[in-house]
């Protein structure tokens, strides 16, 4: 039903998106009334005045986030989706700020995700000129501060009203329909006889290591230094990779280490190695559809007064991780090594066979003619920062997925495809 009137638009909606693309949301120095600088300010109020234009009601939430809706009813159904980027980074080939190649629209954000938020705008035009009245609200929720913290969502849930269904268009196709919980546990020894000079692994905890170092004193008393490589992957996917810790602490022992870091690298090489289910720990938990606890050891530093190590710990919902981690403090402090939990996001869970899963699959399955099930992730997305969503595309199995990479792009046929699928699956869910 809406499919032609959507691609007549076509013209109107790459406009829109070269537009908001060329404007440099990278969060910056806040300013009066504007937390997260003045780029993610433009952006939201270019989004916002678009919106106006095009007769939606609208609203500003303290700068931080706004949105658009649509229709009547008592219930509202969501689309939350996001205008800030991350840093362009080196090595592009295209302007990053909006240049269009062939059938390629490439730029900063085009995927991820202010392509797919300025075309829901137009989704949400075809659903309001084609589909008659409907039993509920559709509002667009536009988030300024995904990327560096999510805080526009915890301001949103203060104030504003919780969808009883809704999709975020900021992460892949199919359906996500559960996503892991994360937590975050560091291990950690004194170093009390300068066996340890330093150590040093990892840029940020949820990435596999590629590189480890450590200098220290070996059991005759000669300074050695280490290093060690590996392969890079993500953390929640940290089997596809090989942790340059776990190679580092294997090396260390059999270089002679001494003393209170020999004892700290006995425990990993017992406990971790190169395990990635977390077995040996004690923290595994194979849960069936809703996948597996994976481990990744993040961070290491050391110095001469203590080692330690950091977790990401990715578990499937349903499991009590309070709990798991409780008796891994327990079992690791009996052999003197301290260990805290530091963050723990939950799980989300949304049954299979619930409207909202249901309808999007449907949704999905009818526009793309593929009959994929609804997936499990390790990742977080930003469905987790407002309840009752799921992540619901746009990147599709099996496409190059450039989201935070240099030449970031989405083509006009990709882009136009899931304005299509989001007209489709909030004309659904609100009717
Ligand atoms: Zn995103």
């Amino acid at each position: 039903m809406f499919n032609k009137y959507i691609r007549d638009r076509q013209d109107e909606i790459i406009t829109s998106v070269l537009e908001s693309i060329a404007i440099d949301s990278t969060e910056a120095e806040p300013q009066e009334g504007m937390p997260f600088g003045k780029g993610v300010n433009d952006a939201l109020e270019h989004a916002l005045k678009l919106a106006d234009q095009m007769g939606f009601k609208t609203a500003n939430i303290d700068n931080m986030a706004g949105y658009a809706e649509y229709g009547e009813g008592e219930e509202m159904i969501a689309v939350l989706g996001h205008l800030d980027i991350v840093p362009i980074g080196d090595g592009w080939t295209y302007d990053p700020w909006g240049e269009i190649v062939d059938d390629r629209i490439y730029g900063r954000g085009t995927l991820d995700d202010k392509g797919p938020m300025i075309g829901a705008l137009y989704a949400l035009d075809a659903v309001r000129s084609l589909a008659g009245p409907l039993k509920r609200r559709i509002r667009l929720i536009f988030g300024t501060n995904e990327e560096t913290g999510s805080r526009d969502m915890v301001r949103y849930n203060e104030t504003e009203e919780t969808p009883v269904m809704g999709f975020t268009p900021d992460a892949d196709y199919p359906v996500i329909f559960s996503e892991k919980g994360i937590a975050r546990i560091t291990l950690e020894k004194k170093i009390n006889d300068g066996s340890l000079i330093s150590a040093h692994a990892g840029k940020a905890v949820n990435i596999v290591p590629d590189h480890a170092e450590m200098t220290f004193l070996g059991e005759d008393a000669k300074v050695r230094a280490l290093e060690s490589t590996g392969i890079p992957a993500h953390g929640s996917t940290p089997e596809l990779g090989k942790n340059a810790v776990s190679d580092l602490m294997q090396k260390v022992v059999e270089s002679g280490a001494s003393g209170d870091l020999k004892y700290f690298a006995d425990f990993y090489n017992k406990n971790i190695a190169f395990e990635t289910d977390g077995a040996s720990l004690g923290i595994a938990c194979d849960a069936g559809k809703f996948g597996r606890t994976t481990v990744n050891v993040g961070l290491l530093e050391g110095d001469g007064t203590h080692i330690k190590i950091t977790l990401d710990c990715r578990y499937p919902a349903g499991e009590d991780f309070e709990q798991t981690a409780a008796e891994l403090k327990e079992k690791a402090e009996a052999e003197g090594i301290e260990c805290v939990l530091h963050k723990n996001v939950q799980p989300l869970y949304i049954p299979e066979d619930s409207m909202l899963v249901q309808t999007l699959q449907e949704v999905y399955r009818e526009q793309t003619g593929q009959d994929i099930d609804p997936v499990v992730i390790g990742g977080g997305t930003y469905a987790k920062a407002v309840k009752n969503i799921v992540a619901f595309g746009p990147v599709f199995p099996d496409q190059e997925n450039v989201i935070h990479q240099k030449d970031e792009y989405i083509s006009i046929e990709h882009l136009m495809k899931n304005v299509e699928i989001m007209a489709h699956a909030m004309y659904r869910l609100a009717r």
